[in-house]
């Protein structure tokens, strides 16, 4: 296992306008309390759904209107927030674990997309899904791993960098 250090991209603000929802670290507004499949579970509910999470899963993947357009949004957060940590992490690639990246085909573009705008021109880097065993302690959070450069894009190394910066919104704050 390589050296990795955790950050809490699931409780960055993403929104600070009066009907931010409350997040499990006491807080509002947190990607996690939009992007996470609890919480987009829930807003399907709100928005008409019928069911609890797996029911979201099944609509998701069948192509719910509903559902889907929850997990575009969500994209769109998740990328927002990624290019700061690869602004700071400035990593080789990035890759999304936990259930969410699997809910829609093109996840991955969309969080690309939606990151690009917020980084250097550098750092156009590839976004992709976990395979399995990347997953381990990722269900149910927005979690990215970050991997480092390879030996082939040498320039952006530093003696300070982990080699390995995982990400991740999964619950971790006071449980
Ligand atoms: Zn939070």
């Amino acid at each position: 296992m390589p050296t990795s250090r955790r950050g809490e991209i699931g409780h960055f603000t993403v929104d600070r306008g009066p009907d931010a929802l409350p997040c499990r670290c006491e807080r509002s507004g947190c990607l996690e309390t939009l992007a996470s499949i609890d919480a987009l579970a829930k807003a399907w509910s709100e928005a008409g759904g019928f069911g609890d999470k797996a029911d979201f899963e099944a609509a998701a993947l069948a192509g719910d209107e509903a559902a889907v357009s929850l997990l575009h949004l969500a994209a769109e957060q998740v990328g927002t927030v990624l290019a700061l940590a690869v602004l700071v992490a400035d990593p080789g690639e990035v890759v999304l674990a936990g259930e969410v990246p699997h809910l829609l085909p093109d996840f991955t573009e969309r969080v690309q997309a939606a990151m690009l705008p917020g980084v250097l021109a550098s750092q156009n880097i590839p976004v992709r899904r976990a395979q399995l065993g990347d997953e381990a302690g990722a269900l149910g959070g927005v979690v990215a791993l970050m991997a480092q450069r390879q030996a082939s894009q040498p320039m952006k190394e530093s003696p300070l960098s982990p080699s390995r910066l995982v990400v991740t919104g999964a619950p971790r704050v006071g449980y």
